[in-house]
């Protein structure tokens, strides 16, 4: 299935099903529906007795062996699970033991006399061998053969693997529309948790994540040196990433800013009255340097297993925003 605000792309898609590429590069943010709308395109390319407009017909041989997760002619490459060690924190690889599969797979006859299929999810997170190895087969690839890469951070993808692909981007729905499905999934919750998720409503909002971030966002408001040090041994022990940590603090502080600039917050609505507050006391050229850190430390928000320290340090920088201003004022 593909979701509703996705449907004008495969409208798009089906004008020009005659000239199709041998490789698709389909992306946007998380929590839109990419990965169905990958797997609809992997289908509707291997249906025997595809619809008017392309679409899959879910009734012929291929569309049986396709729904069973058994279709021969199908490959869909993840990253590996990482197993206990280090959890969410590590991030999971394609490796190129993996790609090397998919080569086998390309060189292929097609069981069933059609196309063969792979299916790349999320492909930046290939690392650089297995990106090299995939680019070999991009280079050249076996005829009938078709890959639908499906990325959330296009920019972390080689520019030599972007160019060999036909790139679609998957659009994020109206306010209206994100709202009316995220109320079906999670009821009065729905406007708060939508927002932080910057409007894309497929998300998966795990209760004891929610109540750290809001536990987070307290102390936030009312910085204190121990209870934040406390906060960063909290999170510590629910072995979250420090990624999840630069999330919820970066979208805490661009809000701050919008506020600084009498705007509305953006992820935090619910939390307009006290960023508006707080943001007359905060040092702005403070505030702008730990943005900028946050970002800078963005890309290991994954590789990095000493979580506790980082925060500690972004917390005490936090901290000093508003000493900063009070000592001068
Ligand atoms: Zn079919």
């Amino acid at each position: 299935m593909i979701y509703p605000w996705l449907e004008p792309v495969w409208q798009q898609i089906a004008r020009h099903w005659q000239q199709q590429p041998h490789a698709w590069l389909l992306y946007g943010h998380p929590g839109i529906g990419k990965r169905e709308f990958a797997e609809y395109l992997a289908q509707a390319l291997l249906c025997e007795s595809p619809g008017t407009n392309h679409q899959p017909c879910g009734e012929c041989t291929s569309c049986h062996l396709y729904s069973q997760h058994s279709h021969p002619d199908f490959l869909l490459v993840t990253p590996e699970e990482t197993d206990g060690e280090g959890g969410e924190r590590k991030q999971p690889l394609i490796k190129v033991e993996t790609i090397r599969n998919v080569l086998d797979f390309a060189h292929l006859s097609a069981h069933r006399g059609g196309k063969r299929v792979a299916l790349i999810y999320p492909a930046e997170n290939m690392n650089l061998q297995a990106a090299n190895a995939l680019l070999k087969i991009l280079e050249e690839p076996p005829q009938g053969m078709v890959f639908i890469l499906v990325s959330h951070q296009k920019d972390r993808l080689l520019p030599t693997i972007k160019s060999r692909c036909r790139q679609v981007v998957l659009t994020i729905p109206a306010p209206a529309q994100a709202l009316a499905y995220a109320q079906q999934q999670h009821g009065d919750n729905a406007a708060e948790l939508l927002a932080f998720h910057g409007g894309a409503p497929l998300f998966n909002e795990n209760d004891s994540h929610t109540q750290l971030r809001n536990e987070l966002i307290a102390l936030l408001v009312k910085p204190r040196l121990i209870a934040l040090l406390d906060y960063a041994a909290t999170f510590d022990k629910h072995k979250l990433a420090l990624a999840t940590f630069l999330d919820w603090l970066a979208k805490w502080l661009l809000d701050l800013s919008l506020a600084q600039q009498n705007m509305q917050p953006i992820y935090y609505p619910v939390w307009s009255k006290a960023l508006n507050e707080i943001s007359r006391q905060a040092d702005t050229l403070l505030l702008f340097a730990l943005i900028d850190k946050v970002n800078k430390l963005a890309p290991y928000g994954k590789h990095t297993l000493n979580v506790k320290m980082q925060l500690e340090d972004l917390l005490i920088e936090y901290l000093n925003i508003w000493q900063q201003k009070n000592i001068k004022s």
